[in-house]
């Protein structure tokens, strides 16, 4: 369907119900002035027969007599005519041009020759016919047309002009606002729609809307941005302590045990990198939708010991105590794979800041509606400014501790997503110096039914 301007559509309706107005307007007030104009000829008329036949006198010897004054008479044939005749059809009395010759046999009103006609009889037998001309009323009517269609053109087009400009002055702020939406192009997403105030009601919710709409853009290309931003600087470490170890190597010949040293912490800068473009990658796929989340019947304890079971040997090389309180009946619906993602990261996470010597507590527990799992540790504990940011892609604390502990800052970005797609929350308190608690509350599998589908 081709677009129409509002416009143009506005004009369109209006003209139309204009002119279905005018012309019933119109049309009334025709029909109502011709009526009334018939009705009075159609009076007149019937008011002569009448007269006529009231003037008649009953037959004597000197035969009929019409006692009618002459003026009367004069005035009735003026543009009309009369006639009468007995019962047996002998003229009585004619009067006026255009009577009919003879008595009519068709009695009521009729039409001819330009005049109305009224044609009755009494019941003494007496035929009369009284008609006058038209020619007046019918012009009357015909200018009564003529000045009503003059004016509804009129009014029509006065209609249509005032009706253009007040569709201009109305859509004036919409073509305002479209025009400052226009300029506003992807490179320049820092402006905004303004003079809110300034404009129509009906158009502030539109604006705020653009508004918004350009503002959450604005977010996600400063996020796409910084990530782009943090992901280079993030691999850039890597690849100069790989350049240089492989220049250093190559620059004379080494000993076995020096190539050996090398390659060494070349594999270890490999296996950062790979680190940090698989996490990209997996949150790149979270982020297109392209996730196979499966969604089944998860028992959380298994899942929870057998991350604990990986993870043991890391906490025992830095003497972290790692106690389980697990409820073993504590069962949610989710991918068991992604789950375990999550518990990995936060134990490991636990393990990793927790201090030398310290303790990780690990709790499974099932309430009313929901599984929590919660993972504490004694490490030194998270500063309260750093905790808004603590979910954001690369962010760390303090990035060369993480570092030094492998940590990339996607860890938790992750589980956050993973939490969320399972209609989960995750939170986290902290305390400098004692430690930090991230607590994971999921829905509840009350069913348990083992079932396999899709949520993404
Ligand atoms: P990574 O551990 O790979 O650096 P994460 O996303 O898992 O990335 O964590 C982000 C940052 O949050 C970490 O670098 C660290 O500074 C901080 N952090 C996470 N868990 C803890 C914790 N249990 N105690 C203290 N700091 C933590």
């Amino acid at each position: 369907m081709p677009s129409r301007s509002i416009r143009t559509s506005l004009l369109g309706w209006f003209g139309l119900l204009l002119t279905a107005v005018l012309l019933t307007f119109g049309t009334l007030l025709y029909s109502q002035a011709r009526s009334a104009l018939w009705s009075g000829i159609d009076a007149s008329l019937e008011g002569a027969s009448l007269a006529i036949l009231g003037a008649l006198d009953t037959e004597d010897e000197d035969g009929w007599e019409l006692d009618l004054s002459d003026d009367y008479l004069q005035g009735m044939t003026q543009g009309g005519y009369f006639g009468l005749w007995d019962d047996e059809g002998r003229v009585l009395r004619r009067g006026g041009t255009g009577a009919p010759d003879l008595p009519a046999t068709e009695l009521g009103w009729h039409q001819r020759n330009g005049h109305r006609e009224l044609r009755s009889r009494d019941d003494r037998g007496v035929h009369v016919v009284v008609g006058r001309s038209v020619d007046a009323e019918l012009a009357e009517l015909a200018t009564l047309r003529w000045t009503l269609i003059g004016t509804g053109l009129g009014v029509l087009a006065l209609g249509i002009l005032g009706g253009a400009f007040l569709a201009r002055r109305c859509l004036a702020p919409v073509e305002r606002v479209s025009r400052d939406a226009e300029e506003i192009s992807a490179r320049d997403l820092t402006a905004r729609l303004g003079h809110r105030d300034r404009l129509p009601k009906e158009l502030r919710g539109l604006v705020d809307a653009f508004n918004g709409t350009i503002g959450r853009l604005e977010e996600a290309f400063d996020q796409q941005a910084r990530l782009t931003a943090d992901a280079s600087h993030e691999l850039r470490t890597p690849v100069s302590v790989l350049r240089a170890q492989a220049e250093l190597a190559l620059r004379k010949s080494r000993s076995p045990e020096e190539y050996r040293e090398a390659l060494e912490t070349c594999l270890r800068a490999a296996e950062r990198m790979s680190g940090i473009v698989e996490g990209l990658l997996t949150l790149a796929r979270f982020d297109a939708g392209k996730a196979d989340v499966r969604r089944e019947s998860v028992l959380l304890a298994p899942i929870v010991t057998a991350s604990i079971d990986l993870l043991r040997g890391e906490a025992e090389s830095l003497g972290v105590a790692v106690v389980c309180h697990l409820d073993e009946g504590a069962r949610t619906q989710g991918d068991p794979r992604l789950l375990a993602e999550v518990v990995t990261n936060l134990v490991s996470n636990g393990i990793r800041y927790n201090r030398v010597g310290g303790r990780l507590t690990v709790r499974l527990t099932s309430e009313t509606d929901d599984v929590t799992f919660s993972v504490s540790d004694t490490g030194p504990g998270i500063p309260e400014a750093s905790l808004p940011r603590l979910f954001d892609r690369f962010y760390r604390v303090d990035r060369a501790r993480s570092s030094q502990r492998g940590g990339i800052g996607l860890g938790l970005a992750i589980c956050q997503w993973i939490i969320n797609a399972h209609a989960g929350s995750i939170e986290v308190e902290s305390e400098t110096g004692v430690g930090s608690t991230f607590v994971v509350r999921l829905p509840k599998d009350r069913a348990g039914l083992a079932h396999t589908d899709s949520l993404a």
